[in-house]
């Protein structure tokens, strides 16, 4: 076995910070980006979301005894689980038509040291709570991050 298939079968734990919420992934993320939409600044109460995607089948989703899902206004649709104890942002799920369903774990879920890839760009940068200083690729506005947003997914390897 080559060392990158090696990589793309390992499995990580998530867990959230109070443990209630616990789940594996399997393999390497499709993309790590960073979100600066206010709908990812409330559902992580953070000044921006850090996301690692995967395609849904990699994951077993969490049921609802552990995680609340909860629809925010707007599109693309996607629903956002948190912890039904601590409420920290656990996962969220994508529904895109004619895409592989996605989802998308928070950075905070995996444990420190994880192996992560390193995020490919800043999405919604207009909506950013504070001016970022680093060599990432910034993109503005609904569009262009959506853009951005699927040619990773799809020109990815
Ligand atoms: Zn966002
Ligand atoms: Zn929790």
């Amino acid at each position: 076995m080559s060392e990158n298939q090696a990589k793309t079968n390992a499995m990580q734990q998530c867990s959230c910070q109070c443990g209630h919420v616990q789940f594996e992934v399997v393999g390497a993320p499709r993309l790590r980006m960073l979100c600066h939409c206010t709908i990812c600044q409330q559902f992580n109460q953070a000044s921006h979301a850090d996301i690692l995607v995967y395609k849904s089948k990699n994951i077993k989703t969490p049921s609802d005894e552990f995680v609340t899902f909860k629809t925010y206004k707007a599109p693309p649709n996607v629903q956002r689980g948190s912890c039904v104890k601590c409420g920290q942002a656990a996962i969220e799920v994508f529904n895109f038509p004619l895409m592989p369903k996605l989802t998308m774990v928070p950075q905070g879920m995996f444990a420190d040291g994880a192996d992560l890839p390193v995020p490919a760009a800043h999405m919604f940068y207009e909506k950013r709570v504070a001016d970022v200083d680093d060599d990432l690729p910034k993109h503005n506005g609904f569009l262009k991050s959506q853009l951005a947003f699927f040619k990773f997914l799809w020109f990815k390897r």
